[in-house]
């Protein structure tokens, strides 16, 4: 079984591919979390795509195909979410190859919906755990008032530098210029499902488990 989540940024697409590990064992491809991961262990490429990252803009294709190339190759027979990526369609492309090569296919790709405004204020209330990455909202789902995250217990949160309504502003103009035509893309190979990504976790979570068993 392999999907993918699209949407815009602050869609909850990371908050859904965690549950579906936690649950079902998938592995969870992010680019986001790659490219961060390679940002903070200083690498050249890391330090390439920072600046682009915190302004918001897409980082080159080249990049972003080579690092979803090397976790397959890691993980022949896993079952895949992949989580902000494909976000051109020539990544959509390369990923159609790259899994045929595997002698596997995209079981369904899951369109998060959820209107602009309120990925606004999503997006400027999201902060995440610094040990576990459990993701918490100033909203809807507060750090507990003991300052101990729930999961793991752990004490520092963190908030993502292009997390501002700037940057912001930039990925969501990439996203509608660039990602947006993956919806037409998917829906003619006869792949899209939608389902409405504004209700709480659990009912979203519930309407990914509908469409894929
Ligand atoms: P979000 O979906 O909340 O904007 P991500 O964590 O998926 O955040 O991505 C953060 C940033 O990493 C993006 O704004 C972009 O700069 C870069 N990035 C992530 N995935 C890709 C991708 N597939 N192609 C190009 N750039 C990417
Ligand atoms: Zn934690």
């Amino acid at each position: 079984m392999n999907i993918i989540l699209l949407g815009p940024p602050g869609a909850g697409k990371g908050t859904q591919a965690r549950k579906l590990v936690d649950e079902r064992g998938m592995i969870q491809l992010s680019t986001g979390d790659m490219l961060r991961d390679a940002r903070s262990s200083g690498t050249e490429m890391g330090q390439k795509v920072a600046a682009i990252m915190d302004a918001g803009q897409l980082v080159t294709d080249e990049i972003v195909i080579g690092l979803i190339r090397e976790k397959l190759e890691q993980n022949p027979t896993g079952s895949f979410i992949f989580d902000g990526f494909p976000r051109t369609l020539a990544q959509a492309d390369a990923l159609g190859e790259l899994l045929a090569a595997m002698g596997t296919k995209l079981d369904a790709v899951i369109e998060m919906k959820v209107d602009d405004e309120a990925l606004v204020h999503r997006i400027t209330a999201r902060s995440t755990c610094a040990t576990c990455g459990e993701g918490y909202n100033d909203i809807s789902k507060p750090i507990p008032a003991d300052g101990h995250c729930v999961k793991c217990g752990g004490t520092e949160f963190k908030r993502r530098p292009d997390d501002n309504e700037e940057s912001l502003r930039t990925r969501l103009m990439e996203y509608y210029k660039k990602t947006s035509p993956l919806i037409g893309y998917y829906w003619a190979k006869g792949d899209l499902k939608q389902i409405d990504g504004l209700g709480e976790i659990d009912e979203v979570s519930a309407a990914i488990a509908e469409i894929i068993g």
